[in-house]
C-alpha cells in the first residue's frame, strides 16, 4: 500500500462544491482509501494576483495504484470538474497536485514528486502540516494570505456538507 498527500484548489464557481465533489470522486475510486482531510483555507492567490482568492486543502490518502496512475486519476476529476487550461497559475474550478508519494523522489516528464513548488506555499504547507505535523518543512515560511475557512470532524462530515 501507498501513502500519498495531494493538495487541492479552486478559485472558480462554488469552490466548496468543487472540492466536495474532488474528494468525494477520490473516495469513491476502488483503489483509493482517504485516511484525512485538513480544515478549508482561504488564500490569496499568488503567482498570478490579479484573479478571486482559492479555496484549500490537503488530503492523505491510500492507494493500490503507482504515482503515474494516480496522476492520472487527478487529471480525471479535473476533467470532470471542467477545468479549462487558460492561463498559467491562473484561475481554475479545481486544481490536484501530487505533492509527496511515499518517500518517493522522481522527475518524469509528466510527474516530479515531491511537488517541485510546495517548499515554497504556504497554503500548501500549513494544511499539510496539519493532517500530519511530522513533516520537516523550511521553518521560515510566510503564512500571510492563508486563512482558517472551515473544519470538519470527519471525513464524512465534509462529504454531507451541502449546505456551503
Ligand atoms: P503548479 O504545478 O505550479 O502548482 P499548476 O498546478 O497550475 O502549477 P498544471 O497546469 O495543473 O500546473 O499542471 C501542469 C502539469 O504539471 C501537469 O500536466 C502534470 O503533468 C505536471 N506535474 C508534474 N508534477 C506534478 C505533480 N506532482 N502533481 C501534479 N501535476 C504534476
Ligand atoms: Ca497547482
Ligand atoms: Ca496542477
Amino acid at each position: 500500500m501507498n501513502l500519498s498527500y495531494l493538495s487541492l484548489g479552486s478559485n472558480m464557481g462554488n469552490r466548496f462544491e468543487m472540492l466536495r465533489q474532488a474528494v468525494s470522486q477520490l473516495a469513491t475510486h476502488a483503489a483509493i482509501r482517504i485516511t484525512r482531510i485538513s480544515s478549508l483555507y482561504e488564500t490569496d492567490p499568488v503567482g498570478y494576483t490579479d484573479q478571486e482568492p482559492f479555496l484549500n486543502m490537503v488530503v492523505e490518502l491510500e492507494t493500490e495504484l503507482e504515482a503515474l496512475p494516480l496522476l492520472d486519476v487527478c487529471q480525471e476529476i479535473e476533467q470532470n470538474l471542467q477545468r479549462k487550461r487558460l492561463v498559467r497559475w491562473g484561475p481554475r474550478t479545481i486544481d490536484l497536485d501530487i505533492l509527496l508519494y511515499n518517500q518517493d523522489n522522481f522527475e518524469t516528464e509528466r510527474l516530479t514528486v515531491p511537488h517541485p513548488r510546495m517548499h515554497e506555499r504556504a497554503f500548501v504547507l500549513i494544511p499539510l502540516l496539519e493532517v500530519n505535523p511530522g513533516f520537516e518543512v523550511v521553518d521560515t515560511f510566510e503564512a500571510e494570505g492563508v486563512r482558517l475557512w472551515k473544519s470538519y470532524n470527519s471525513i464524512e462530515e465534509f462529504l454531507q456538507d451541502t449546505h456551503c
